[in-house]
């Protein structure tokens, strides 16, 4: 007997699930469909993500429903759009055996008076995103005051997302003796707050351990400069030629600009956020799913929950705010017991948060490195020798055979195969040839200072700090300077390039001080106020140097953001940056820190509202605009 069948489903449902595929039921569907067919009860099911959830409560759904009677019978709550059309979807997929069972799904950015007219015709069972619901509610156009199913789906993330206020009403607004189903990957406060308050005498299925993430995610951490961002993310992809991947950005504007950027370079990429419309939005993810889409570039709102089978990688492109979204971004792969990679690019400043993330997915991350040029090289090569492999030949081709011969018959096997491999790959080889090794100093070692290199090919860059206090606090260079040593407990050379500004100022330290600057200062009161410090964005800059022409246009006042001076080749080395500079009075930090010539930015130190480490424009960071696109791979 079929484990499924064992598990009290019908006919009609064991054949969807052939169709499906499913051979065996997760640990979630055993423990929770029995238990649902068997009697109408309240249920709390805690389990990963990725463990067949929806299956859990859809299977019992679809057979407890009565397909003759065409009213309104379930309302199933999720909490946004796509994962909305999923779950509708994947109900109909169940339910297509069963003569007369219409699913309806209601989600904002698509025509209300549509969805109220589908309603109208009859539909057993909606999937709804909260807010549009109550707007649906509010109007009069859905009557869910008969129902005997409510499905709370990924509970944590609509209380995440806000929609308690939402959900409260909506619940209010159905009978008292219905069936409260709630799944949810992890069971925060509000979580159990809203179980306490609807539901009576819940049974609970907790599968795995409570919060912890799927265990077929491994976890990596690469360590670079924030400049270096996206350069990594291109790396990481390189190095993983097979990627099919959900890359997060922290805001809308950063994914939208990160996925423009990978496009430019030739990445099969595009972006998915809540700035789009619905049909881009619908559009993006089908070809993702479709896998004409390798990088989907996403915030966490509009990922939220999707489900695509084969995800190879999760990319933090930048590291959630709250740690505990980690999980939601690295359940996107991983799933139905396939292993999955989630990747963080961190700077240094951010690495306290890795710790914090291990805490609470009960995992260790491995420190890897970005892969070198010629490392990704290598791999690019291999694949491509077994692309070529494993391609099938059309036999279309064989027509033109005789005249690719003719042309090609002076060549030895060996000398093809080179040449073969060539096409593809002289550009790449060119681009990688050029660049430089972006990992950043690992927290253990640290390489040895060679100051003969330019600027941009060595990692000893000095990190630079705005803080909030200044000459109105009556400190000049000298007296801010023996402060923070003495504050920071740091060495008489540690503390450089101290530049007092009236309410502000800048300093530098070596990256090794960068957490403790940020921890101990960030803690610390000055005459009861409060310092606040921040890593300028100009990292490793100079003093304001009134004397330097080379900063042009750019030496006058605060710079607007965004509006830096490109990088120009080969002037960031040793020593030159500093020819034009005033004398030095800190007399310790000297000029061999490899200042640029590029005027500082000291306008920059404010938070980009997009996220602060925007990755560097390709004329700043790869001064070579003739680069190659990246070729092609489909
Ligand atoms: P969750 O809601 O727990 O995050 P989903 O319900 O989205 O997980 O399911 C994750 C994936 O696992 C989906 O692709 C689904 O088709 C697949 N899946 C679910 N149940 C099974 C099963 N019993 N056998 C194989 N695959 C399954
Ligand atoms: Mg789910």
């Amino acid at each position: 007997m079929n484990k499924f069948e064992q598990l009290g489903l019908n006919e009609s449902l064991l054949k969807a699930i052939l169709d499906l595929g499913f051979e065996n039921p997760s640990e979630v569907q055993e423990k929770a469909i029995p238990l649902l067919l068997e009697k109408d009860t309240d249920m709390v099911a805690l389990a990963q993500t990725g463990t067949g959830k929806t299956a859990a409560f859809g299977f019992p759904l679809i057979q407890k429903i009565d397909a003759d009677n065409r009213n309104t019978q379930a309302l199933v709550l999720s909490p946004t759009r796509e994962l909305c059309l999923q779950i509708t979807n994947e109900l109909k997929n169940y339910s297509k055996y069963e003569k007369g069972i219409n699913v309806v799904a209601v989600y904002g950015g698509a025509s209300i008076t549509e969805q109220a007219r589908e309603i109208k015709r009859g539909a057993q069972i909606i999937v709804a995103t909260p807010g549009r619901m109550q707007d649906m509610i509010n109007r009069g156009l859905v009557n869910i005051k008969n129902i005997d199913y409510c499905i709370l789906d990924e509970a944590d993330e609509m209380l995440n997302m806000g929609f308690y206020e939402d959900i409260v009403s909506i619940l209010s607004d159905t009978p008292d003796q219905k069936s409260t189903w709630l799944f949810s990957a992890t069971m925060p406060q509000e979580v159990a707050r809203i179980a306490k308050q609807f539901m009576s005498e819940p049974v609970e299925i907790t599968v795995g351990t409570k919060n912890s993430g799927s265990s077929t995610v491994s976890h990596e951490f690469y360590l670079v400069n924030a400049r270096d961002r996206y350069e990594a993310l291109k790396r990481l992809a390189d190095a993983n030629p097979d990627i099919f991947s959900v890359v997060f950005c922290r805001t809308k504007r950063d994914t939208q600009a990160i996925a423009e950027k990978l496009i430019e370079d030739g990445y099969s990429a595009a972006a998915l956020h809540g700035d789009l419309s619905q049909a881009q939005r619908d559009g993006v993810m089908k070809s993702f799913r479709g896998r004409q889409i390798q990088m989907l570039v996403a915030t966490d709102v509009a990922a939220r929950g999707i489900d695509v089978d084969n995800v190879t990688h999760v990319v933090n492109y930048q590291l959630p705010d709250e740690i505990e979204t980690y999980n939601h971004r690295s359940g996107r792969t991983g799933r139905a017991g396939k292993l999955g990679t989630s990747i963080v690019i961190v700077t240094k400043s951010e690495l306290r948060k890795i710790s914090s993330i291990e805490r609470i997915i009960k995992q260790k991350f491995e420190e890897k490195t970005i892969p070198s040029g010629i490392e990704i090289c290598e791999i690019q090569l291999l694949h491509l020798a077994n692309k070529i492999k494993d391609t099938e030949v059309d036999h279309e081709i064989d027509n033109y055979l005789p005249a690719i011969n003719n042309v090609l018959e002076d060549l030895s096997k060996e000398e093809l195969i080179k040449k073969m491999v060539s096409v593809e790959f002289n550009r790449f080889i060119a681009y990688y040839k050029k660049n430089r090794d972006i990992s950043a100093q690992s927290s253990g070692e640290r390489r040895e200072r060679n100051d003969s290199e330019p600027r941009e090919f060595n990692n000893n860059g000095a990190v630079r700090y705005f803080v909030n206090i200044g000459s109105r606090d009556n400190f000049d260079w000298m007296s801010l300077k023996d402060y923070l040593k003495e504050t920071l407990d740091l060495g008489r050379d540690d503390v450089f390039k101290v530049d007092v500004k009236e309410g502000f100022s800048f300093f530098n330290t070596d990256p090794e001080h960068t957490d403790k600057v940020m921890e101990i200062l960030n803690n610390v009161q000055l005459e009861g106020r409060r310092i606040n410090v921040e890593i300028s964005k100009n990292d490793g800059g100079g003093r304001r140097d009134h004397n330097n022409r080379g900063g042009g246009r750019n030496s006058g006042g605060p710079r607007r953001e965004g509006n830096f001076a490109p990088r120009r080749e080969g002037s960031g080395g040793g020593f030159r940056g500093d020819r034009n500079s005033a004398p030095r009075r800190e007399g310790s930090g000297g000029g061999f820190r490899g200042e640029r010539n590029s005027a500082p930015r000291e306008g920059g130190f404010r938070r980009n509202e997009g996220g602060s480490d925007r990755a560097p424009r390709r004329s700043e960071s790869f001064g070579d605009s003739s680069r190659p696109r990246r070729p092609r791979r489909d």
